[in-house]
């Protein structure tokens, strides 16, 4: 069996800011990620709103300095799959080896929702995708549809308009959710146009998305939009599969802490994106990472 003082589940903005300070307090500390450390910013394009940075930063880059500030603490990040976990003896196995720790700290985030509609998942990867920074430069030149009216819909519809010669951004209702700022920069943007109160139905094409089959939502009414390519932004479900309910949760999934991020098991905590908060934001993953970490300094 493998001894760590504290395994981080997740290495996003939240794991890495508790392995930070975990690290800091001197204890041992692993942050386990099974795909790449940085979690969500990775995907992401720029970051303008975490303070620090004078110019806007990339959100790739910005993970890379967390993970090289943790590894210079000494932080240990495996790139694994936890196989099973049990919460309430504090014990993980990856693949035949056991893991663990006197404090666990869930840090796992959240994944696109999608739509659910028909062309979606038989179009992946031939236009329809969750992933400007991933995908966009396929799409050079050509006309793609955002969905969505969430700051990450805006944010990355900003993106691939330097990118395509046309975006629609298609959002359901008469009214973006977004931070102002980028909803005044989409506004301003010439080759963005947005859709009102249209839902997306269908992704038709024969090999690739050739069109987005849209409803309005107050007459009924189909219309048909040429495009090459759907980016699907209509928000986040929390990855808490793998905890099989062994915590509590919120109606919609997110897992339920109190303010010094504990769960309803003691010595599990909970932090970032797969939390149920009011805010998902960097900054506020970043700083439930310290608390979390700081409780439980005090307590190892
Ligand atoms: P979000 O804020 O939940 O927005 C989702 C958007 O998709 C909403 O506009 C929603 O419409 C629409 N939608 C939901 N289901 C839909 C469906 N089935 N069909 C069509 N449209 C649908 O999600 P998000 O933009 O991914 O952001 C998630 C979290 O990350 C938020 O807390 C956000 O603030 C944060 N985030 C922050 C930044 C940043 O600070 N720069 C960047 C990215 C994300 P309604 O408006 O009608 O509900």
């Amino acid at each position: 069996m493998l001894a760590y003082d504290v395994i981080i589940i997740g290495g996003g903005p939240a794991g890495l800011t508790a392995a930070i300070y975990a690290a800091r307090a001197r204890l041992s500390t692993l942050v386990l990620e099974q795909a790449i450390v940085g979690g969500q910013i990775i995907l992401t394009s720029e970051v303008e709103n975490y303070p620090g940075f004078d110019e806007v930063i990339g959100g790739a880059e910005l993970a890379m300095k967390m993970e090289k500030q943790a590894r210079r603490l000494g932080v240990e990040i495996q790139q694994q799959i936890v196989s099973s976990i049990d919460l309430h003896a504090k014990t993980l196995s990856i693949n035949d080896t056991v893991y663990s720790a006197k404090a666990l700290v869930i840090a796992t985030g959240t994944q696109p929702k999608k739509m659910g509609i028909p062309g979606e998942d038989t179009l992946v990867g031939r236009g329809v995708s969750y992933c400007a920074v991933c995908d966009g430069a396929f799409f050079k030149g050509k006309v793609v549809a955002v969905i969505g009216g969430g700051d990450a819909a805006v944010e990355e519809s900003l993106y691939l308009s330097r990118l395509a010669s046309k975006v629609f951004l298609i959002h359901r209702r008469d009214a973006l959710r977004a931070e102002k700022i980028i909803q005044e920069k989409a506004f301003a943007t010439s080759n963005i146009e947005i859709l009102w109160s249209l839902r997306p139905v269908e992704i038709k094409g024969a090999r690739i998305v050739e069109q987005v089959i849209l409803e309005n939502v107050k007459t009924g009414e189909k219309t048909e939009l040429p495009v090459n390519a759907v980016f699907v932004y209509i928000g986040q479900q929390p990855n808490t599969d793998f905890l099989n309910g062994q915590l509590n949760l919120d109606a919609t999934g997110f897992i339920v802490t109190n303010e010094k991020m504990e769960t309803s098991i003691p010595g599990v905590y909970a932090i970032g994106d797969v939390r149920d908060t009011v805010l998902r934001q960097v900054i506020t993953a970043a700083a439930d990472g310290a608390v979390a970490a700081s409780e439980i300094a005090k307590g190892v």
